[in-house]
């Protein structure tokens, strides 16, 4: 069961149609026709407990026979039931075990082309046992905390309003340093009061003092990679290996074994969380499964939920081995029903959709709009690229370029990522913020979160040629996520013969330039106390000496923490940096003349978006020498400068010919 996966997100690869494989789903296997399914979208499937019993109902249109067996404990134990189901409406199959089977544990396995397949927990199991191999029934009330019923996230009326703040739970927690008892686990983010060796906050207390206004936690859903029964071992992954949906991952509870404990415990940061005033938001991979012919998609519907190539092997546009099918409508319905799920069930308010590009744009205009019906303030965001080829025609796919067909989704920018810090691939290879000329007009379309401005020049664009977002809240704007080097790595391995102070300072400067651009910021756990993954680009299942934060850094770097803290309130502050739509961007932003290279100055008017300030400047200097630039004669108030910044002010300026230091951003406000 255990299969390692490399994972290659985040590769923005040039994509190429082949229409004429459409028809390859048709083809495979021959006689199985998956266009002819009938499709089920009850809320009963698979389990179902009233007083009366368990009731089952397995969705499996072609299966010959189908059973589900009961068993006492998670693993082990032998059947103490075997019952037949009967075959049902809609390609579903029924059955009942009376009573009252709290505690038990069951799987499913079908007859299908005359052979008895594997047993799977199924498709919907919502608890499960250890290493999520049978699926469990218990009474979900008991899994929440107390005040689960009043139980809310952050209200959010503009997704630019949003902090983004990207975590793996181990990361955060592990170190020594943390200080938080419950080491990788989801209640490591319920405690309170913990510190670093000297005294400095970590855990929850960190986030609030940050002032992010959302974690973004990594795979989260039951995950196939780390043995759950085997938790001393300190396995590593990143959990983009998904092996059951709708179940917590077993290895971040305290006891993987107890099918309630994952789901609790995670409601318990949820609701910690929530009451720090934090949303959370949940990455989720319905684009591919750990296993293909073993998976419990396979094993309940083989071959249905995903696509194929025209010898009926799997196509591979997620670079993992498959790629599931959102364009049938069985597999629409479960990706929608899913985080349906999580939305009202566990109170996640939003989603990171993986390789989003491999489901289609209608699949994920129906996923945003059912989430907006549950709680308007819940968004969704993803990777609007595939990591290979798909049979899925380029127009259909959930792509960046697509992303203005699609209402209430939010793309990745990896315009304003490579531009400012250098291409992901090319570790050497530097950025506007590292003093590497040619990218002034790719930073600027990050600027203007990718919408149509008169002043930018997309023909001119690094890896976008058109304005394609409609509106800045279709933009996700960052430097640095847990795929390729980290921003730290990335400053270390293209600027050889530099200071920790050189990088850090470059550090600032590209995260100035994230967090003062239209559209929504994001960051990756870390950054803002300076830690790295020792120069390792993919450290998805690295131990935890390259993947753990040192909190001591907190200490160490405590100035660029400070920085951070106020770049975020900064902006959390003022609305013109937070416009909602391209029009006001157009009219309110705009870019000055300049001449030099790595340079780019530009002025938020007329009070955007509701602002105190009339107008701010905001100077990026990306060389390593000291620029002049001309500043309108005023009473101006320094916000940033020569790598230091003060959400409420540094001092004062007159304006006129002023000097941006190298390596830095001059941010001035003016109130009339
Ligand atoms: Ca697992």
């Amino acid at each position: 069961m255990l299969v390692n996966l490399i994972h290659t997100a985040a590769r923005a690869l040039p994509v190429v149609a082949i229409g004429a494989a459409m028809s390859a789903s048709a083809a495979i296997n021959g006689k199985h026709d998956f266009s002819k399914y009938p499709t089920y979208n009850g809320n009963d499937l698979e389990l179902t407990v009233t007083p009366e019993g368990a009731n089952f109902r397995l969705w499996s249109p072609e299966a010959q026979a189908a059973q589900v067996l009961i068993y006492p404990t998670g693993r082990g134990s032998v059947a103490t039931d075997t019952l037949d189901m009967t075959k049902a409406e809609s390609g579903t199959w029924r059955a009942t075990l009376p009573g009252d089977n709290y505690g038990k544990f069951y799987t499913f396995r079908i007859k299908f082309d005359g052979e008895w397949l594997k047993e799977t927990p199924g498709v919907w199991a919502k608890a499960v046992g250890v290493n999520g191999d049978r699926a469990a029934i218990i009474d979900m009330t008991t899994t929440n905390p107390a005040g689960w019923a009043e139980d809310k996230g952050p209200e959010v009326k503009a997704i630019n309003d949003v902090v983004l703040y990207e975590m793996h739970h181990r990361d955060f927690s592990v170190h020594p340093s943390s200080g938080v008892a419950n080491k990788g686990k989801f209640l490591a983010l319920t405690e309170h009061g913990t510190t670093n060796p000297d005294g400095l906050a970590t855990g929850i207390d960190h986030l609030k003092e940050l002032g992010v206004t959302h974690v973004h936690i990594l795979p989260s859903y039951d995950y196939n990679s780390v043995d759950e029964t085997n938790l001393p071992s300190n396995q590593y992954n990143w959990g983009y290996d998904p092996w059951n949906y709708n179940a917590p991952e077993g290895s971040y509870s305290t006891n993987p074994s107890d099918p309630a404990t994952r789901i609790r415990e995670m409601k318990e940061m949820v609701k910690a969380l929530h009451d720090a005033g934090i949303g959370v938001v949940m990455d989720v991979v319905y684009n591919h499964t750990a296993l293909g012919d073993d998976s419990n998609f396979s094993l309940t519907a083989p071959g249905y939920y995903y696509r194929h190539r025209e010898d009926g092997s799997y196509s591979d546009a997620s670079g993992c081995g498959n790629e599931t099918a959102s364009d049938r409508q069985q597999m629409r319905d479960y990706i929608i029903n899913s985080v349906k799920y999580w939305a009202e069930e566990y109170h996640i308010d939003g989603f990171r959709f993986d390789l989003m590009a491999i489901h289609d744009t209608e699949t994920m205009t129906d996923v945003a709009k059912a989430l907006k019906e549950i709680n308007p303030s819940i968004f969704v965001y993803g990777e609007g690229w595939t990591a290979g080829d798909s049979p899925l025609p380029v127009e259909r796919r959930a792509l960046k370029e697509n992303v203005s067909k699609m209402e209430g989704i939010a793309v990745f920018s990896d315009d304003i990522r490579d531009a400012v810090k250098g291409h992901y691939s090319d570790a050497a290879d530097r950025g506007f913020a590292t003093g590497k000329p040619g990218n002034e007009e790719t930073v600027k379309i990050g600027i203007v979160g990718a919408t149509a401005h008169p002043q930018v020049n997309y023909s001119k664009g690094n890896n976008s040629k058109f304005a394609y977002a409609e509106s800045p809240s279709m933009v996700i704007n960052y430097v640095s996520c847990h795929d390729d080097l980290m921003l730290t790595d990335k400053l270390a391995k293209s600027m050889p013969g530099s200071t920790e102070a050189d990088r850090q300072r470059a550090a600032r400067l590209a995260q100035t330039i994230v967090f003062t651009s239209q559209g929504t910021p994001f960051m990756w756990c870390g950054e803002e106390i300076f830690r790295d993954k020792k120069g390792v680009h993919n450290s998805y299942k690295s131990p935890d000496d390259i993947n753990a934060i040192d909190w001591t850094l907190k200490t160490k770097n405590h100035d660029q923490f400070e920085y951070y803290q106020e770049l975020i309130k900064l902006r959390k502050a003022h609305p013109a940096f937070r416009m909602t739509t391209a029009e006001e961007i157009a009219k309110n932003l705009k870019f000055d003349t300049v001449t030099e290279p790595n340079l780019i100055s530009y002025s938020l008017l007329n009070n955007a978006n509701g602002d105190q300030w009339k107008e701010i400047k905001v100077i990026f200097n990306g060389s390593d020498e000291a620029r002049q630039v001309k500043v309108a004669k005023g009473n101006w108030i320094v916000i940033a400068e020569d790598g230091r910044i003060n959400a409420e002010g540094l001092g004062t300026s007159k304006g006129g010919k002023l000097t941006v230091a190298p390596v830095s951003a001059l941010i001035l406000a003016r109130e009339k």
